[in-house]
């Protein structure tokens, strides 16, 4: 059987230590920790085949996007059955009037709002909440910009298990809290932004002995990394040119660069497409550092932008997004709150719907297209991350043809309500 521990994630330490119970730093260097295994044994080519054999399937497990791939995530004690609601198996599909708004001959967007509480949070949900119930957490907690919530929220309740959320007052979008109190998790207001508010939960958390599940969790990043290997089995591991993330707290950038690095090692793929992370500008540490080339990632006190999933100024995995970004030969952009705004209009001219935040990948390729980094020709495939409804103020609010609705009176004759629609449709074009 695989062995699993953790490890302190940066290779100048890599201290070992045992799997449990759960840590969240390096007890040598205070570094993030990673989930490692002995796969000595293990017969990877077979797995491929294993994986397309499982789709479909007729048992739960085999048809979650997560678990089906579980030859690359043995932790779980022998027998515990994971804490799964169906996760993964998303669309990739391609958007074809969005790769032109973006200056790109084609695109492809991976969608991981089509999942059960509507972000690619949950990928790492199943994970860490069934790690949770291995060890027998009493409580599971976290500090949100909503969508980890929501999750923790749906997959805590599945397991019986008492949840509480963090969330920065007033930031947070009320669908995402909608769906926390749906799931019946203790809602706690405090700070005004994500850091201050996992700041104050880390130190209630260990006092009370509370199971956290932000993405400093390395279970949580075990869970996530599937999502790369799901896409690339979805286009036959044809590996492509770039695949592009918005960077948050950069849990799913490192998680993304941990699935290709395995896939790597176990030969699987022969090369690794560049990992491109997009940032907002108002909430850009990350930019700042990787521009600037310099070693220590400057917080930000005060980050701002209507993209609230990333809104955050002290990202807790940017040693882990450092590397990614080495690793991948990839880059990092920034964009403006009016680029994410026009570029998620772009993808909704294809019927395609995310959050804000996700449509920062479609405003940041078309930069990286116009600054020559990308060629019209590459090979891109979106991350979307969060689903249409999960912000709906944000369109009613900023949505280019906001405010263009038409109203009809009934005592109108019908004459003349044809002419206003007929109008309508001749401003079209
Ligand atoms: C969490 C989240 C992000 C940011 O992901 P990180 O792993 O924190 O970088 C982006 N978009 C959405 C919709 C999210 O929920």
């Amino acid at each position: 059987m695989t062995r699993s521990f953790l490890r302190c994630a940066d290779p100048s330490c890599a201290r070992e230590s045992a799997p449990a119970p759960i840590a969240y730093a390096c007890p040598r260097c205070g570094g993030l920790l990673e989930v490692a295994y002995d796969f000595a044994g293990a017969q990877p080519e077979g797995w491929p085949e294993l994986w397309r054999h499982r789709l479909g399937g007729a048992s739960e497990l085999d048809r979650s996007g997560v678990w089906r791939f579980r030859e690359l995530l043995p932790f779980l004690p022998e027998g515990q059955a994971p804490i799964s609601l169906g996760e993964g198996s998303t669309p990739l599909v391609s958007a074809p009037r969005a790769a032109r708004w973006a200056g790109l001959a084609g695109l492809e967007v991976k969608h991981q709002g089509v999942n059960p509480s509507g972000s690619f949070k949950d990928l790492g949900m199943t994970a860490c909440i069934s790690h949770a119930v291995s060890e027998h957490a009493r409580v599971v907690a976290c500090a949100s910009t909503g969508n980890t919530s929501s999750s923790m929220a749906a997959y805590a309740a599945r397991a019986g298990l008492p949840a509480v959320l963090f969330v920065p007052a007033g930031a947070v979008s009320s669908a995402k809290l909608a769906q926390a109190v749906d799931f019946g998790a203790l809602v706690v207001e405090t700070g005004s932004n994500f850091d201050q508010a996992l700041r104050l939960l880390r130190q209630v958390a260990a006092e009370l002995g509370w199971y956290v599940v932000n993405s400093i969790n390395p279970y949580r990043i075990e869970g996530q990394k599937t999502a790369i290997v799901e896409l690339l089995e979805q286009r036959g591991w044809r590996v492509p040119d770039f695949v592009v993330v918005p960077g948050g707290n950069l849990g799913n950038v490192s998680a993304i660069a941990k699935g290709l690095l395995e896939l790597h090692r176990f030969g699987l793929i022969g090369k690794t497409p560049r990992l491109l992370v997009v940032q907002a500008d108002g909430s850009n540490p990350f930019f700042r550092l990787w521009s600037s080339g310099g070693d220590i990632l400057e917080p930000m006190d005060d980050p701002q932008t209507r993209a609230t999933a990333i809104r955050i100024g002290s990202p807790a995995n940017w040693p882990k997004a450092v590397r990614a970004l080495q690793w991948s030969e990839g880059d990092c952009a920034s964009v403006s709150d009016s680029e994410i705004r026009d570029a998620k209009a772009a993808l909704g001219t294809d019927g395609i719907g995310c959050e804000p935040a996700s449509a920062t990948t479609l405003a940041g390729v078309r930069q990286l297209r116009n600054s020559g980094t990308i060629g019209e020709a590459a090979e891109v495939v979106a991350i979307l991350t969060g689903h249409q409804l999960k912000d709906v103020d944000y369109i009613l609010e900023e949505h280019p043809q906001r405010g263009e609705g038409v109203s009809l009176s009934l005592d109108q004759d019908p004459g003349a309500a044809s002419r206003v629609l007929a109008a309508w449709l001749e401003s079209r074009g």
